[in-house]
């Protein structure tokens, strides 16, 4: 028995990698698709955050095996061109997209009236080259297959992706009814992450942001909402 004012969270590195795409439609100023997807969740330690104000206050390391599944997806990516044009470096753009699959998670999650635990998500390039999270600065950081640290604006091919996946090894059926609402779930997360009243970013919009935005030097929410409107479509039912 103790008493303790944090609870602990894993830090999760997912790997995922398209396997087939069954769908495709152009979303915004990007695209959105379902397909099969394999993914490798490593849990290579924990963080301990505090109650109520969802500070990260510490970490620690754990060993468990790879869980590895084959499952279904949905992802949204966008054009190399928009994303340059949106964003003033590949690290911003980073932060937004994985502030970004915060909001789409739980909003997908109502869509699809599902627990939010019955779908993962990730953020990665779906070659399983390299895979986001966020690092101990608190700035989203790019990791490679082993974990180790790679740097966005070296690569060659830098085309992140959403990936919101059915979490159940070979799905339970909510990738299909996730991708028919694509467009609502862009929509519903925009206006979630409008309507908060916080400045840079919360735990009820873009998820526990760890660095403030002096230490950032731009906001996150910005960076999500620029994301989000990069993909949303307009005109659209
Ligand atoms: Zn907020």
């Amino acid at each position: 028995r103790t008493r303790a004012d944090y609870y602990t969270d894993a830090i999760d590195y997912t790997r995922l990698k398209i396997l087939d795409d069954f769908e495709r439609s152009p979303a915004g100023q990007g695209e959105a698709a379902r397909g099969e997807v394999h993914i490798v969740r490593r849990i290579p330690g924990y963080k301990k955050i505090r109650y109520y104000t969802h500070e990260n206050i510490g970490y620690g390391n754990i060993h468990l095996p790879d869980q590895e599944m084959h499952t279904t997806a949905v992802w949204w990516q966008m054009a190399p061109e928009a994303l340059e044009q949106r964003f003033a470096s590949r690290h911003e753009a980073l932060d937004g997209f994985l502030g970004a699959a915060y909001a789409m998670h739980h909003v997908a999650a109502l869509v699809v009236m599902s627990e939010p635990q019955d779908l993962g998500r990730a953020v990665g390039d779906g070659d399983a080259r390299w895979f986001a999270t966020v690092g101990s600065n608190g700035r989203g950081q790019l990791r490679t297959l082993d974990g180790g640290e790679c740097d966005p604006e070296q690569e060659g091919r830098f085309r992140p992706a959403v990936f919101l996946y059915d979490h159940y090894p070979g799905g339970v059926g909510l990738s299909a009814p996730l991708f028919d609402s694509r467009d609502r779930v862009i929509r519903d997360a925009l206006s979630l992450i409008r309507q908060c009243d916080c400045a840079h970013g919360c735990p009820g919009c873009i998820g526990p942001i760890l660095a403030s935005d002096e230490v950032r030097g731009f906001s996150p929410k910005q960076a999500a909402i620029t994301v989000l409107e990069g993909l949303e479509s307009h005109g659209a039912a």
